[in-house]
């Protein structure tokens, strides 16, 4: 089960839309969504990465439709994608009739590129008509040039006022099927943006960091601004812009969602030690072997991998499964308790196996399948590897004791 995050100011109430069949906003989970990056004209080329990302945990997908073919693909597409489609349109009004023809289940106006008022209360008329919902994706590098002079540049009230500017156009045609995004890839504009759309309206947001860039510079700046809005309660659906493959979008999108309690997790949840001094094994390298290895299987899955079988067994005690490293030899750990002592060059193949295991048979009859004798193995190991470097492997205390001579003496 997800963690209550008692932390998280509770949600901003927002009224909630559909995309195909997916709800966003209101008391449904915050979804994750990607875009594609195969030309859309590409239709087995778009719908194996649309499938990729669904595979990945992607609610929701985004392709652009920028010509006619992009529009002809989208009509092929739509019916065969295992997720919700948004058309993403720029400049063309004819684009997002097409795309809407098409039968999408959403589409994306950028108020910056598309201007004119009768061509958007145009493609809202016609939305209303389907029942498909459309996100105003204000971006501050292509705000309305008006705005951008009026304000002095892209501030926040500049991209909050794009939005409601847009908002109202759709009004005048009785169209709220609406949700919204003022992104920028300034994450403190973002935020002051953001923030200050929350309190002027009740419509869904989408949060982003624009333009982040690749990991893992473009990861940090994602989720600084992604995952202070939604320790806020603002936030109804994330998308990662990474100069990435976009599984890896998919895969950060839903690594915070699940690292803040706001989703359930769905596949491997890999934690494991930074190593340090006392390291027995090199941690990184079997944290590395381990996360490839198990990810394969995609199971709901906790997995703790620990450099040592000192401290290990107990930072690994909340982890479904864990491994600790030592004198040669892995000590597989459930919940806590050890219930096998493995070869050091086992210790991956051992988290698999009892991965699967564990998934398929539960804890109770792996727990009761544990070797009786690994409590005491591991024990020995331990205490053997404090008597080798005692408690305090840097030595820090004879450490502490000569400086303080070395002081006194001066
Ligand atoms: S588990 Fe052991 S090796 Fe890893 S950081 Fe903790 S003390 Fe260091």
């Amino acid at each position: 089960m997800a963690r209550e995050g008692k932390f998280i100011t509770p949600r901003r109430n927002s009224r909630q839309i559909m995309v195909g069949g997916v709800p966003v906003g209101g008391k449904s989970p915050v979804t994750v969504q990607s875009m594609t990056t195969t030309k859309t004209h590409d239709v087995d080329g778009t719908l194996s990465q649309i499938y990729a990302l669904a595979g990945a945990g992607c609610d929701i997908v985004r392709c652009t439709c920028n010509e006619v073919e992009a529009a002809v693909g989208l009509a092929q597409i739509v019916p065969r994608s295992p997720l919700p489609i948004v058309a993403d349109i720029h400049f063309h009004v004819e684009m997002a009739l097409a795309a809407l023809e098409a039968g999408v289940a959403g589409l994306r106006l950028n108020p910056g590129n598309l201007r004119k008022p009768e061509e958007i209360k145009l493609v809202a008329r016609e939305a209303k008509d389907r029942n498909v919902p459309i996100r105003i994706g204000v971006n501050a590098g292509s705000l309305h040039p008006d705005l951008y002079k009026k304000y002095g540049g892209a501030t926040p009230e500049a991209l909050v006022e794009s939005a409601l500017t847009e908002l109202n156009l759709f009004r005048e045609v009785d169209f709220e099927d609406v949700k919204i995004s003022v992104k920028a890839s300034n994450v403190v504009l973002m935020i002051e943006a953001y923030r200050m759309l929350a309190e002027m309206t009740d419509h869904p947001l989408h949060l982003g960091v624009t333009e982040a860039g690749p990991p893992p510079n473009g990861l940090i700046k994602a989720t600084a601004g992604i995952a202070t809005l939604l320790a806020e309660g603002i936030g109804d659906t994330i998308r990662y812009s990474l100069t990435a493959d976009p599984v890896e979008e998919v895969k950060a999108g839903r690594t915070l969602l699940e690292s803040l309690g706001l989703r359930e997790r769905r596949g491997l949840d890999l934690i494991a030690c930074p190593s340090c001094g006392r390291a027995e094994i090199d941690v990184i390298a079997l944290a590395k072997e381990a996360q490839t290895e198990l990810e394969k299987l995609n199971l709901p899955i906790q997995v703790a991998v620990m450099g040592c079988v000192v401290n290990g067994p107990g930072e690994a005690r909340e982890a479904d499964l864990g491994i600790a490293g030592g004198r040669g030899k892995g000590h597989l750990i459930i919940k806590g308790k050890i219930v096998r002592v493995v070869k050091e060059d086992e210790m991956v193949k051992a988290l698999v196996e009892e991965a699967q295991k564990l998934v398929a048979e539960g804890y109770e009859a792996r727990l009761a399948a544990a070797d009786p004798n690994a409590e005491a193995e591991a024990a020995r190991d331990r205490e053997e590897l404090l008597e080798a470097k005692g408690t305090d492997a840097n030595n820090s205390s004879v450490r502490i004791e000569n400086i303080k001579r070395r002081v006194t003496e001066e």
